[in-house]
């Protein structure tokens, strides 16, 4: 009997906005180059990377507030990318809040609405619910210049939310906050996107931020996507030198990998042996990512293949720093053994951790 072919289930319907083979141009000057990605209902997404990367501009073609060059958008099933910002169905929290002074908080919840033609009552009605939604609810007669930067922040996000957006847009949400308050205002934008099961996409370069809040991270540097993944595999296996130095302010050593086996392959660095992670099964002498959690340090008594020295070493409460210099360059060491630290230009030997090492690269293939 004929097994009946199987038909791969349709999830289009899950996908809320795609970009396939966008480009932007300013002119002669290239922003944004040839990138593809689609981002699932529900979902925050970053776009995480250094300044001029091209995330804003990126954002801002979602949004309608720049043309394309070349390539599509799709919102929920449809090509928006002749669309202006008016007739998409997203709305943008800026980082600078842009409230309208004059206007109370009510008003300015409320404004978008009554432009979009609600009843004043109506609006109104919504922009309680909103403020309410963002813990601001008895703040709606006040001006924004009599609320701290935070509840500024979270009276731009309700009205950005009011206006129940196919996809939310979050411009560096947190930038004019100081960490404290960023901590707060972050989880609080992630709770609510968590409780509306919105579609987000967030941008920043700020890995931790982008960590904390994020389902995937697209990583974008010299106008690329260089990685789209959830922050754990974007943590625990980085695509290149790059995204290892940028996520985890990883060490890059060279090693030689001399077997690979089921993803895992037997790596000797600096005389050390470790078994490092590796699909791509590459061997020879390869570039090895060594996030500075994942160097051990021993004292300098017993034998050991790899040795350094202490040249900078910093007590920062749960947590001692080290540079280390070492036959296989300089490394940057994070150790939560206290108690006892290895003074300032002494020799220690090296190990590595289980975890926290990842195959990047053949040597020579750095960018
Ligand atoms: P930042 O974090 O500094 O905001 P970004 O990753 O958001 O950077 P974009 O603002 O998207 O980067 O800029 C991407 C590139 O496009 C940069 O090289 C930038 O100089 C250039 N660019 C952006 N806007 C314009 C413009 N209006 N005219 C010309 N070039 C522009």
């Amino acid at each position: 009997m004929t097994q009946p072919t199987p038909v791969a289930p349709d999830r289009s319907g899950d996908v809320s906005l795609v970009f396939d083979h966008v480009t932007k141009k300013y002119g002669r000057v290239l922003a944004v180059d040839d990138i593809s990605f689609s981002i699932p209902k529900g979902s925050l997404v970053t776009l995480l990377g250094p300044s001029g990367c091209g995330k804003t501009t990126t954002l801002r073609m979602i949004a309608g507030l720049e043309s394309v060059t070349a390539g599509r958008i799709l919102l929920n099933g449809e090509d928006v990318t002749r669309q202006s910002a008016i007739e998409r169905n997203v709305s943008m929290v800026f980082q600078s809040y842009a409230l309208f002074p004059h206007m109370t908080v009510l008003e300015n919840v409320a404004y978008g609405l009554t432009v979009g033609g609600l009843a004043a009552r109506e609006a109104d009605r919504r922009a309680i619910a909103g403020l309410d939604l963002v813990g601001l609810a008895d703040y709606g007669p006040r001006l924004p210049s009599e609320l701290s930067g935070g509840q500024q922040q979270r009276v731009a996000v309700a009205r950005a939310l009011v206006l129940e957006p196919q996809v939310l847009l979050l411009d560096e949400p947190l930038s004019n906050l100081d960490t404290k308050l960023r901590r707060r205002v972050r989880d609080e934008i992630r709770g609510i996107q968590l409780k509306l099961n919105l579609t987000a996409v967030y941008v920043t370069h700020d890995q931790e931020e982008a960590m904390a809040v994020s389902d995937r991270i697209i990583v974008m540097n010299k106008q690329r996507i260089v990685q789209h993944a959830p922050p754990r595999e974007l943590f625990e296996t980085p695509a290149d030198e790059f995204v290892a130095d940028f996520i985890c302010n990883a060490n890059l050593v060279t090693g030689e990998a001399r077997r690979s086996e089921a993803g895992r392959s037997e790596c000797v660095i600096g005389g050390v042996l470790a078994t490092i992670p590796d699909r791509q099964a590459r061997l020879g002498d390869v570039r090895v990512a060594v996030r500075p959690d994942a160097i051990r340090l021993f004292g300098d008594a017993e034998p050991h293949p790899l040795k350094g020295e202490v040249v900078y070493a910093s007590f920062l409460g749960t947590e001692m720093q080290y540079t280390l210099h070492t036959p296989l360059g300089e490394l940057f060491v994070r150790s939560d053994e206290v108690a006892e630290p290895h003074p300032l230009g002494s020799r220690v030997g090296i190990g590595f951790a289980e975890r926290g090492l990842a195959i990047v690269g053949a040597a020579g293939s750095a960018r």
